[in-house]
């Protein structure tokens, strides 16, 4: 097959050629750039997201930034920071030169997100706080750390977390490397030599046991402690845990952790049929991995729609339906009701057999520590529109923060990867007195064998869902409306709809009185 030899920007493009707002793809000697123009102003930078390799060109520009049409990371037009998560490298980033009506890319300018390198301009600590510790190393707590030293911020710092790895890739968990597509070494966020160079103490397998907020100190189990001068309480989520009679703790496995997920890998590794109880965005996406291993796949749930609450009859509907027709049994309107060796028993009579049970029937955040302390919660953690927590330095981020929401004028708590991030990059500046106040719209994805669906903004009711497109043909918007507002988009096959209906979102937000 012919293919079309790459535009070479250094050899320049005529002005015309590029509309505003609009982008080209080519390359930059050996590397896939893009051009960009925005007004009269165009840029030149990296053609990749540095998240999942996302194409930048297939996005959208907004303002001098360009979105990713994979999962809305956002990196800056001129400088090729990675300003928003999931992506926290940034891309490269070449001068631009105008000569009457053509413009070249030149040489390549310094990283601009120089926490990436080391070489971060040192902030000094005056007003700053001397120590600060994160407790939880997931998606809240790496993006904090990150953020922290990518602006400059040279005390101590300490990220602590309950679990025996660094920082990776949980949302992977249940997809690609529980399918099997995707190696282990695929899974850290950041490579071990990255905590060293950048000085972040990294405390694994050693819950927090205490926070003692007056004297500003964490208590690990193991007995050890460290004091702070702001903290940040990033302790995610827990799976909900269930009782089936007749049930061995060995036959139900449970998906937060990359532990859990190798014990699935390796029990899958010589079963032929599971049960995964509960149609959840992860109990959904097991399933599909396991069938990806070809594994008998048998899905009991209480709801008669997989994901309604959510996404709607509609959109749970071809949910359902894609599942099936990749094999799936479903029990739907049913329960496990107990387990007789390989033989699970269901509450509508049916009996199903399976090597093991993967329950996905809910998390709930982890919020005893905070608790304890004595800080303010109300069903998660609850903090000012500065993630800040009822004591002051105290911020919290990610799965356990409910903070208000200025979409919705509403206190909420979501369970998303990249508002973590973007939360944990919120508190970090906080933490370093930036007074950000936190207003991203709420987006996640899920993925189901090659269908991915795209959600942005938060709507737990609605009165109206609108269609745009064809579900059935993988290529349509669905909008969670209420009083004609329009309070959540979801899409299949429309990634850059979703990116635009997350801007129509922040340009409410912004347009909203304060
Ligand atoms: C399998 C799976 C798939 C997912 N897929 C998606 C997806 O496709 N899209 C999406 O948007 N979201 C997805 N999510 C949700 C997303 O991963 C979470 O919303 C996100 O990880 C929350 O980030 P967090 O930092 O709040 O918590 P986490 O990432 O869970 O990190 C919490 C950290 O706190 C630590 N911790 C807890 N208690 C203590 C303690 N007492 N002491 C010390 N450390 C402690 C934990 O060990 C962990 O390191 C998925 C989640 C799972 C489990």
């Amino acid at each position: 097959m012919e293919t079309t030899p790459k535009r070479n920007f250094e050899d320049g493009v005529a002005l015309h050629e590029l509309p505003d707002g609009g982008m080209i793809s080519g390359s930059v000697g050996n590397d896939d750039a893009i051009l960009a123009r925005q007004g009269e102003a165009v840029f030149c930078v990296g053609a990749q997201c540095t998240h999942y390799h996302g194409a930048l060109a297939e996005g959208v520009i907004a303002g001098d930034t360009v979105r990713c049409p994979l999962h809305h990371a956002c990196f800056s037009l001129r400088t090729g920071e990675a300003l928003r998560a999931p992506a926290l490298d940034p891309i490269p980033c070449w001068r631009v030169e105008r000569v009457g009506d053509t413009v070249f890319a030149r040489e390549r300018l310094g990283d601009a997100a120089t926490a990436n390198t080391g070489d971060a301009p040192v902030i000094t600590l005056r007003g700053l706080p001397a120590a600060v510790v994160i407790v939880g190393a997931g998606a809240a707590g790496l993006a904090a750390a990150e953020m922290l030293r990518r602006e400059g911020y040279a005390g101590a710092l300490t990220m602590i977390s309950a679990d025996g790895f660094a920082p990776y890739d949980r949302p992977n968990l249940s997809k690609d490397f529980l399918a099997g597509t995707a190696p282990e070494e695929w899974m850290p966020l950041r490579a071990a030599h990255y905590y060293v160079e950048h000085q972040i103490e990294l405390i694994l397998n050693s819950p927090v046991d205490s926070l003692d907020l007056r004297r500003r100190c964490v208590h690990l189990a193991d007995g050890r402690q460290r004091d702070f001068g702001a903290l940040l309480l990033a302790t995610g989520a827990e799976p909900m845990r269930i009782q089936i009679p007749g049930a061995a703790d060995s036959q139900i496995f449970y998906l937060r952790t990359f532990a859990d997920s190798r014990a699935i890998v390796a029990k899958a590794a010589d079963a032929k049929r599971v049960v995964v109880l509960g149609a959840s965005f992860i109990g959904l996406e097991v399933a599909a991995s396991l069938r990806a291993r070809g594994l008998e796949v048998h899905v009991v749930a209480r709801g008669r729609v997989p994901m309604e609450r959510v996404l709607g009859e509609q959109l749970g509907r071809f949910v359902l339906e894609l599942h099936r027709s990749h094999g799936v049994v479903f029990h739907l309107g049913a329960n496990i009701a107990r387990l007789d060796g390989t033989q699970v028993r269901l509450t509508d009579g049916t009996t199903v057999e399976a090597d093991f049970v993967v329950a996905g029937v809910g998390v709930r955040p982890a919020i005893a520590l905070a608790e304890k302390a004595g800080l303010q919660v109300d069903r998660g953690v609850v903090v000012n529109e500065y993630l800040e927590t009822s004591t002051p330095g105290v911020f919290a981020a990610g799965d356990i923060a409910r903070w208000p929401d200025t979409n919705s004028g509403e206190r909420i708590r979501v369970e998303h990867w990249v508002l973590a991030q973007r939360q944990g990059q919120v508190a970090a500046k906080n933490i370093l007195g930036c007074a950000h106040k936190f207003d991203a719209v709420p987006f996640f994805w899920s993925q189901h064998y090659d269908t991915t669906i795209n959600y942005v903004g938060h709507a737990e009711a609605w009165d109206a869902i609108t269609i745009d497109g064809s579900l059935g043909d993988r290529d349509c918007s669905v909008a969670y409306q209420r009083g004609r507002r329009t309070f959540a988009v979801a899409t299949v096959g429309r990634d850059r709809a979703s990116l635009q209906a997350e801007l129509a979102m922040e340009s409410v937000r912004k347009a909203a009185p304060t």
